[in-house]
């Protein structure tokens, strides 16, 4: 068994060049590499092999080979398999904590080791759903044995983003495993090493072929992927714009697919909530810790107006005191951005924010001054105030620290404003009162709505969105049923 390596600069060296196809690891067949960074410091720290579709063809054949003996084992020994592939993982949360720290920026305290258990948990969770897997039998008539039963879909062809690329991966690949598929993973090309770091650990318990992971460019690599006529369903957590390109090559095929898409989540403060809890979950929701790189990052804050200028200063003053440094060191709060591309793209919305004579933008805590972060893709948490829900910066997804906060009179205006957006995700309400509370919770357009929380996706939730925000649900039982299995239906005549 591979021992955990709990330095992240040795492993990614180890890891760099290669895919995981069929028990091992391996090179592209183009040969080429692109580099992995350091976004805490502009460093190349690795190379990840640049796939096309002769790896993919490679990889899915293999996992064509796979599937038909793994979908023969009884549903609780895949489950068990799957559950020991959890605990294994356990093993190694600091290791994988540490390696996405370092390729994706995030800190490892309050996020990247956070990340690596509840990946683990995914496993476990997952495992223990494998007698779940039931049919029904069905009253048709006396004389035969009429029912359903649940098959595995297939190869499963996944789609992986760099914003919580293994835990995301996870609410894919546990449940399409326990339902009986084998998966092939393309990662982002952010954050590629710590998911082949994943597929290589679990490859020590998996029958080989089942699980393969590939590294490369979007349209290169990816596509291929998502057309591949032997790959039955596409799931794809990423943008919005490149869902569509999913979405229509699964139409291209007649397969399944599920859409994880952006998010512009709106959360309501009500004149009665109570303001302390608010402005705590204010800083969960707009995911700081992240950088606000969350599909479901409270992007828009609507407030009462009787408590916006309190609010805003005491979320102000709580978001200065957290400490932005190495995403690696323990005392950091706040990492860095992925990518320069992303890091420009932050920097355009608040600069459109700066310039725009209505916005007051209160830039917080403090950018680090170390010398060996010099070049780090920082940028501070930006709260905005004065623009209306339509400008630009309140409407469109930004995948930043960056917040706008909305002054409000009455619960309808609030409602009205929230659902005025084309994605449908996550949406929290705060208030004392329940039936206000009842009522938000039917009439707010989204696929997960809090009430006085904001907490994020958990593996038993059903977790998905509305509108451009996308298409079925992942995480829970009923995604492992719905997007991972198909029903037969057999009729036995006894005559
Ligand atoms: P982001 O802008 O957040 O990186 P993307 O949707 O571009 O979001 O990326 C999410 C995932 O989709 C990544 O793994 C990326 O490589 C992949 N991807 C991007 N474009 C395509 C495409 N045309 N076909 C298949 N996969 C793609």
């Amino acid at each position: 068994m591979l021992k955990p390596n709990h330095d992240p600069f040795a492993l990614a060296q180890e890891l760099s060049g290669y895919h995981f196809i069929d028990g091992e690891l391996i090179a592209a067949q183009s040969g080429e590499t692109f580099p992995v960074l350091n976004p805490a410091t502009g460093q190349t720290v690795g190379q990840a092999a640049a796939g096309d579709s002769r790896d993919v063809d490679e990889a899915v054949a293999s996992a064509v080979h796979a599937q038909r003996d793994w979908a023969s084992k009884p549903a609780r020994e895949r489950g068990k398999i799957v559950a020991e592939c959890g605990r294994l993982l356990n093993e190694h949360v600091e290791e994988l904590g540490r390696l996405v720290a370092l390729e994706s920026g995030k800190a490892l305290r309050t996020e990247s080791r956070v990340e690596a258990s509840i990946l683990a948990d995914s496993f476990i969770y997952f495992g223990g759903l494998a007698s779940e897997l039931k049919g029904e039998t069905i009253p048709y008539n006396t004389t035969s044995l009429t029912m359903t039963i649940r098959e595995p879909v297939g190869v499963v062809g996944a789609i992986i983003p760099w914003n919580v690329p293994m835990y995301l991966m996870a609410l894919k690949i546990a449940p399409a495993l326990v339902a009986g598929n084998s998966v092939v993973v393309k990662s982002a090309e952010e954050t590629p090493l710590c998911c082949l770091r994943v597929c290589q650990l679990l490859n020590q318990i998996l029958p080989k072929g089942l699980f393969n992971i590939l590294s490369g460019d979007g349209p290169v690599c990816g596509g291929p992927l998502a057309e591949h006529p032997d790959v039955a369903k596409i799931s794809f957590t990423g943008s919005v714009e490149t869902g569509r390109i999913i979405h229509r090559a699964a139409a291209e095929k007649l397969v399944p697919v599920t859409l994880e898409l952006g998010g512009k989540s709106p959360m309501i403060v009500m004149s009665d909530a109570d303001l302390d809890r608010a402005v705590a979950g204010a800083i969960t929701g707009v995911r700081f810790t992240r950088q606000g790189q969350s599909c479901t990052a409270a992007s828009r804050i609507f407030v009462h107006s009787s408590l916006i200028d309190t609010f805003v200063d005491q979320m102000a003053e709580a978001v200065d005191k957290m400490v932005m440094g190495d995403p690696l060191d323990e005392e950091t709060d706040i990492g860095t951005i992925v990518s320069p591309a992303q890091f420009d793209r932050v920097k355009t919305y608040v600069n459109l924010a700066k310039s725009d004579p209505a916005g007051t933008v209160r830039e917080c805590a403090t950018l680090p001054t170390d010398e060996h972060l010099k070049t780090g893709l920082f940028v501070q948490p930006a709260i905005i105030t004065g623009l209306s829900n339509d400008h630009k910066v309140a409407k469109e997804e930004i995948f930043g620290p960056v917040t706008c906060v909305i002054p409000f009179e009455t619960y309808a205006e609030a409602i009205h404003m929230a659902n005025d957006s084309e994605y449908g995700l996550a949406a929290t309400i705060w208030t004392q009162d329940l039936s206000v509370a009842m009522r938000a919770v039917h009439e707010l357009e989204a696929g997960f709505v809090q009430v006085n929380q904001n907490v994020v996706v958990q593996p038993m939730l059903p977790y998905g969105g509305v509108k451009t925000s996308g298409i079925g649900k992942e995480a829970s039982l009923d995604s492992m049923l719905e997007h991972f299995t198909h029903r037969k239906t057999i009729i036995i005549n006894m005559n």
